[in-house]
């Protein structure tokens, strides 16, 4: 029997449903490790190099482990002859998925719900690589050079029209008019999980992205300062075919920019009507400021008080205040 350890990241692992294909093809049974449990190999997934804890853990329980993704070793591939494969659409249930969707206001029934459209969407990339090299990414020394690896029919799942679609930059695809037509021509619900590269909209690709159904907003960055105006007139490009509400833009901190050059994005990008979103460099805020300030953004707190009311932020300065006091 095989068994697999999804270490963390919201979807469904695409490389663990190809190794479940694989062996089930093969005639093997195959499951989520279960404490007790006998198995011939086991194989583990970590997306984000924070868990690499959890990755020891499991080499320390499960020596022979194999363990790939991009938060344990960027080079780790799977064979031609895995990779290959359809990715196992009954691998998951939604009682898997259900725990990773927490937080919010949803209730339970739309969770699970959410859940239920996660397991029965087909998932993958029809491309991989990027033809950028941003610093901070992991796409450039992982995937390479921007390349073409499947269509979009090979990736459907029967049991719904949703696409959750992985592309790396699907807006550098020089196909992307046709992949964007074909999905409208199929009817498909998309979800592009990696967003659109804003600068290198046109207002060709605006239009057939405006064209297709989104399973959520359509969702872009802008990351470093250098590229405001890029980034400014990619949302311009897209706001005449997507409304406003629709767009929600990552914003990077703690990366290369400072508290000043957050805040200053943070404004232009509302001020624009655009929703923002902070993602922080590698998980970790550089000072208890900057972790204020993506818990106020996200949480959509900046509607209601400004950052100075932000009740955590005056409670770190109180802390931080009375910690003063007493060193002094
Ligand atoms: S454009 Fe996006 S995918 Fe490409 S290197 Fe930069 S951050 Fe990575």
């Amino acid at each position: 029997m095989i068994g697999l350890i999804d270490v963390d990241g919201k979807l469904p692992n695409l490389a663990l449903m190809k190794i479940s294909s694989f062996y089930k093809s093969l005639g093997e049974r195959v499951e989520f490790v279960k404490q007790g449990a006998k198995y011939t190999k086991i194989y583990a997934s970590c997306l984000f190099s924070w868990n690499r804890h959890e990755c020891e853990r499991i080499l320390s329980v499960y020596p022979e482990a194999e363990i790939g993704g991009t938060g344990w070793d960027l080079n780790k591939t799977l064979p031609d002859e895995i990779e290959s494969c359809r990715p196992d659409y009954e691998l998951y249930t939604i009682e898997d998925i259900l725990p990773r969707i927490k937080g919010g206001i949803a209730s339970k029934e739309s969770k699970i719900k959410k859940a239920e459209i996660i397991i029965n969407a087909g998932m993958g990339f029809t491309s991989r690589g990027c033809v950028r090299n941003c610093g901070f990414c992991f796409v450039p020394p992982k995937e390479g050079q921007f390349h073409q690896v499947s269509s979009i029919g090979e990736l459907l799942n029967s049991k719904s029209d949703v696409l959750i679609l992985m592309d790396n930059n699907l807006t550098a695809d020089p196909n992307v008019l046709d992949k964007l037509k074909e999905i409208k021509e199929r009817n498909l619900i998309v979800d592009i999980t990696q967003g659109i590269d804003v600068r290198l909209l046109t207002p060709e690709i605006a239009k057939a992205l405006s064209e297709i159904k989104h399973l959520r907003s359509v969702h872009y960055a802008w990351d470093l300062m250098g590229y405001e105006k890029q980034v400014m007139e990619g949302i311009k490009i897209l706001s005449q075919h997507v409304k406003l509400y629709k767009h929600l833009c990552m914003m990077l901190t703690g990366y290369n920019t400072n508290f000043e050059e957050d805040m200053y994005r943070f404004r232009k990008l509302v001020e624009l009507g655009v929703k923002p979103y902070v993602m922080p460099y590698n998980k970790t805020y550089p000072t208890k400021k900057h972790h204020c300030f993506a818990g106020w953004v996200n949480s959509r707190k900046h509607t209601i008080c400004s950052f100075e009311e932000f009740e955590p932020w005056v409670k770190a300065q109180s802390n931080s205040g009375q910690i003063s006091m007493l060193l002094d």
